[in-house]
């Protein structure tokens, strides 16, 4: 039984940043696990699906059989924190690729829309919640959120009004790289909607 003791955060580690989200998890005093097994995923409280090359994670998620695993536990109600490339994976809609994606949240993304690698840009974000500096948004061949169905709330913009992250009940996605940077406010962000979840789930059962 989960319940006691410091959070349990799972991070997809088959491909990309996962080793960033390790630390950024860990840094904030939750305990982390690389996921690599469907195994891996049992007593989590939360999961990170990190950023990378989405083709090259899906076909690894199912090389692992982690794909229903994914599904089941997040359809289940288990927190789930998309990042770049795990936005992908999450989306329910690829408007530029045909790719089987996990189908999970009600958005449509188009891959690497803001152009070639070389056209990667940072940018200071305003992020709903947060106090003091705008959050520095780092985006690498970024996919770009199109579009957001009606349960899906907006937590941030681009200056041009692109969303560039948003929450649908307890699944959080940024089209850029928290990762990547030394400030902790979107991990911190997700260990409270975890930390949320497990005291819910404490007190229904
Ligand atoms: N361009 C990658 C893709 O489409 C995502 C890049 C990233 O995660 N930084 O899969």
């Amino acid at each position: 039984m989960t319940g006691r003791g410091p959070l349990l955060i799972g991070v997809l580690s088959v491909q990309g940043s996962f080793a960033e989200h390790v630390e950024s998890i860990t840094r904030l005093g939750a305990r982390a696990r690389e996921v690599r097994l469907p195994q891996h995923l049992e007593g989590l409280d939360g999961i990170v699906l990190p950023g990378g090359e989405s083709t090259t994670l899906l076909k690894l998620i199912d090389a692992f059989d982690l794909r229903k695993p994914l599904q089941d536990v997040i359809a289940e109600g288990m927190p789930a924190l998309g990042t770049c490339a795990g936005v992908i994976i999450l989306a329910q809609r690829v408007s530029s690729h045909n790719m089987q994606t996990l189908g999970i949240l009600d958005i449509t993304v188009a891959r690497n829309a803001f152009g070639r690698q070389s056209e990667s840009f940072e940018e200071d974000l305003a992020f709903e919640g947060f106090d003091g500096p705008q959050f520095r948004g780092v985006f690498i061949r970024a996919p770009k959120i199109e579009a957001c169905g009606n349960g899906v709330h907006v937590l941030s913009r681009l200056q041009d009004g692109t969303v560039a992250a948003c929450r649908q009940l307890d699944v959080l996605a940024t089209s850029f790289h928290p990762e990547f940077v030394e400030d902790l406010r979107v991990h911190q962000y997700f260990l409270a909607i975890a930390s949320d979840r497990r005291n819910i789930s404490n007190t229904c059962t």
